[in-house]
């Protein structure tokens, strides 16, 4: 593991943090993909790589199990997400612990959606709120604690309250923040200034999904709300029918996008690599390539 610790990495100007995000794989030849993708992206040197988190006992059992795999195969920090729905704080408090066995001691502190979708309403004995889970998080373990943050609005909330609450989870001991996939520079650097505005500091890595086919244009914005701008919608469905060139204008796109929130001053990009390493390779390899522009 790094001898530096993450939030002094994330503050460091000028060399922006790569990370990885991965989701637990359901079964055995899951894991094995999971793995592969793992050493693909190894060499990349990443500065963490993190695995989701879902509700249910399973789902659990699946992550904790993908953690192990990963922290067993490679020496990237890595970072376990966390979620509230459905759980009460029992169960939250020991799935820390199980984090804290497993030498995970950063964790991306979320409160995650009802399963099959619905309003959110806390369990009867659970926390209220994510900003809950990072008190938590904090006052149980020597935790790093990193929390969402959303460039085109929480679908719940509105753009200020989002600021707010994110100043809230700095307020709770949250340290850094990872943004949900966004695809306009401009809604990644708003949120920023909003944050700061509130007098907000903790640094927000901005969150990077490669769009490589074209279910994915619908699918991403309806999961996360992402607002697609109508020249990026525009140039992807005019290649919709051409598999080779939706990719390539895919990648093309991500790589600009990347590019131009570490010119604005993100201080790292978190791959959402949906355990497949050949998009985010090419993304991260073309960015290395180009050459560094100033904020
Ligand atoms: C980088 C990233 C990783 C993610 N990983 C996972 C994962 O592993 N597993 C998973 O299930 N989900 C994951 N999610 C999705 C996340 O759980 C959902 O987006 C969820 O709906 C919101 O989580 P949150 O942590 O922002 O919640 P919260 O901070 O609790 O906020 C959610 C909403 O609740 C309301 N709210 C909260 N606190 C207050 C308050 N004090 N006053 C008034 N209103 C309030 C607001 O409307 C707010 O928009 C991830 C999201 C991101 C961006």
């Amino acid at each position: 593991m790094p001898a530096t610790r993450l939030v002094d990495r994330l503050r460091e100007t000028g060399r922006p943090t790569f990370s990885f995000e991965f989701f637990p794989p359901g079964d055995d030849a899951g894991v094995q993909q999971l793995i592969g993708t793992v050493d693909a992206l190894g060499p990349l040197r990443p500065d963490w790589v993190s695995v989701t988190y879902g509700a249910t006992g399973a789902a659990r059992y699946k992550t904790f199990s993908a953690v192990g795999a990963i922290r067993g195969q490679t020496d990237a920090r890595t970072m376990g997400h966390l979620t509230i729905a459905g759980q009460s704080t029992d169960e939250v408090r020991r799935a820390l612990a199980s984090y804290e066995r497993l030498g995970v001691t950063h964790i991306l502190a979320l409160r995650g959606d009802p399963v099959g979708g619905g309003t959110f309403t806390p369990h009867p004995a659970g926390l209220a709120n994510a900003t809950a889970l990072v008190r938590l998080a904090k006052s149980v373990g020597d935790f790093t604690v990193g929390v969402a943050a959303f460039p085109d609005g929480h679908p719940e909330g509105s753009l200020d309250l989002d600021a707010r609450l994110l100043l809230e989870k700095e307020e709770a001991g949250a340290e850094f923040a990872v943004t949900q996939l966004f695809f306009s520079v401009d809604a990644y650097v708003s949120l920023v200034e909003r944050f700061r505005a509130l007098g907000g500091t903790m640094p927000i890595v901005a969150g990077i999904m490669p769009v490589t086919v074209p279910s994915q244009i619908e699918r991403f914005a309806h999961l996360s709300g992402a607002r697609m701008p109508a020249e990026v919608e525009a140039s992807l469905l005019a290649v919709a029918d051409d598999r080779v060139r939706f990719r390539e204008v895919g990648i093309d796109l991500m790589t600009r996008l990347a590019d131009d929130v570490l010119a604005a001053g993100a201080p790292g990009l978190q791959f959402f690599t949906l355990n497949r390493s050949k998009a985010t390779a090419e993304i991260l390899g073309r960015l290395r390539e180009l050459p560094v522009r100033s904020a």
